[in-house]
């Protein structure tokens, strides 16, 4: 990564994590889970509201770093409009690039503006940091596909 490129990643987190996007709680359809990373004392709620397959709205509430802020923001805004299969490929793709320190998955399109997240791989402390938003995004996924079961089990 070049300095230039360093610098451009760098203040898209500090920009998300000082201007957060869809830092709100969703209503009463929504699914949520919370996630906590004691090492730095983040806490994160996640809310997703699905219509069908689609992750038709995100939105968190958090107290956490800029990182972890800035992780959760960039998350949302790349999950909204994403099928439930979409949205875990991009998780994947995001772990990957947050816990390897290989450079392939930064530098495919497939993770776009989450790229800027890449350089905190070289940061273990803060790795973490990053990754808690998607840890507890794939809770309330999860979270959702339960509650479904035990709704059509109920009957
Ligand atoms: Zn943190």
């Amino acid at each position: 990564m070049t300095d230039e490129l360093g610098t451009l990643y760098r203040d898209v987190i500090v920009e998300h994590g000082n201007h957060p996007r869809n830092h709100r709680a969703l209503g009463n359809d929504a699914v949520s889970a919370e996630g906590v990373n004691p090492l730095c004392g983040d806490e994160i709620t996640v809310y997703l509201r699905l219509d069908g397959d689609v992750i038709a709205d995100a939105g968190f509430e958090s107290h956490s770093c800029a990182i972890s802020t800035a992780s959760a923001s960039l998350m949302t805004e790349a999950l909204i409009g994403k099928t439930r299969s979409e949205a875990l490929d991009l998780f994947d793709d995001v772990r990957a690039m947050l816990t390897s320190t290989t450079p392939s998955v930064a530098e495919t399109d497939r993770v776009g503006k989450l790229r800027a997240l890449s350089g905190v791989s070289a940061y273990p402390m803060r790795v973490k940091c990053a990754t808690l938003p998607w840890h507890t995004f794939r809770e309330a996924l999860d979270a959702d596909r339960c509650s479904t079961v035990s709704a059509e089990s109920a009957q």
